[in-house]
């Protein structure tokens, strides 16, 4: 049986920036405690058309935003206002409740907007925002990995995260190869940005890997071997299987659909999310919730 799962990820668009969206798709919901991952271009987008996303709630997730190209303006209820660059992280915490707007200030853009699921224990916890403005860089046989949460070979990313996670970027400007040493306990997820990737398991099984599809590997793996022919960009993602039942809608994370219909009432009801100051338009109301199954 095949050890390496293929999935095509979805094409859509977000506050004028065309997306593609790994996570989650039908039959991959998440990838440790990662449950959401868009990929945002790499787009040029026409002057005065910027991306721009009014002020929207989350609960129960952290908003994990990694910029490549280009800069965004980050505004939350919690009065941060945050010019995210290039080689920079943002994670806002949303715990019980987070507001917030951003606004790209570059027409060049691209980024991966990433969302952690938090646990039983943190996910009612108090907001809060950080921003990282150097992540620990490593030197792959050929790639440049930028470890953006979680440790590998030594490095530490200064990110802190309530489950055990791991996320790198890895990127090579010509043909590249590299083995990376893994834990048999984390699931993986490997999604193309950049170019076209090689995956090799243990056991000799190989998957090439281009933009638009997420790769998915069960736990049991400790070392994957990864080529690239020319230059390339991949966003490797990694944790324990997550245990608790999530449900997504919207911008929510919850565990059932009533809770999931008391955020959206509370948000349009302009209740217990406060309120991002300085943004230049609506906010954004949540639709109608639908039947939601349990998870
Ligand atoms: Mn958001």
């Amino acid at each position: 049986m095949a050890l390496i799962e293929r999935f095509t990820a979805k094409q859509g668009e977000v506050g004028g920036l065309p997306i593609s969206r790994a996570l989650p798709v039908v039959g991959r919901r998440t990838v440790g405690a990662w449950c959401f991952m868009d990929h945002a271009g790499p787009a040029t987008l026409a002057p005065g058309r910027g991306m721009r996303v009014g002020p929207h709630p989350h609960t129960g997730l952290q908003t994990f935003s990694w910029m490549i190209e280009g800069e965004i303006l980050h505004r939350d209820s919690l009065g941060s206002e945050q010019v995210l660059r290039a080689g920079q992280v943002n994670l806002m915490t949303a715990g019980r409740g987070i507001c917030h707007s951003e606004e790209s200030l570059t027409d060049r853009l691209q980024l991966a907007q990433l969302w952690i699921a938090l646990p039983e224990h943190s996910r009612f916890t108090p907001p809060r925002f950080e921003h990282f403005a150097e992540l620990p860089q490593l030197s792959l046989g050929g790639f440049a990995g930028t470890l953006l949460v979680g440790s590998h070979d030594g490095a530490r990313s200064p990110v802190p995260s309530d489950t055990e996670l791991l996320g790198m970027d890895l990127a090579c400007v010509a043909a590249a190869v590299t083995e990376l040493q893994v834990q048999a306990h984390f699931e993986y997820g490997l999604m193309a940005l950049e170019g076209e990737l090689t995956l090799q398991l243990d056991n000799g099984e190989t998957a090439s890997l281009q933009p638009g599809e997420l790769l998915y590997l069960a736990p049991g793996q400790t070392r994957l071997l990864l080529r690239s022919a020319a230059a390339a960009r991949l966003l490797l993602l990694g944790g324990p299987p997550f245990p608790e039942p999530l449900l997504l809608w919207w911008n929510f994370v919850g565990r059932s659909p009533d809770e999931i219909r008391r955020f959206a009432a509370d948000w349009n009801a302009g209740l217990g999310f406060g309120e991002v100051r300085g943004y230049d338009g609506a906010r954004l109301l949540a639709p109608d919730v639908p039947a939601l199954r349990a998870p």
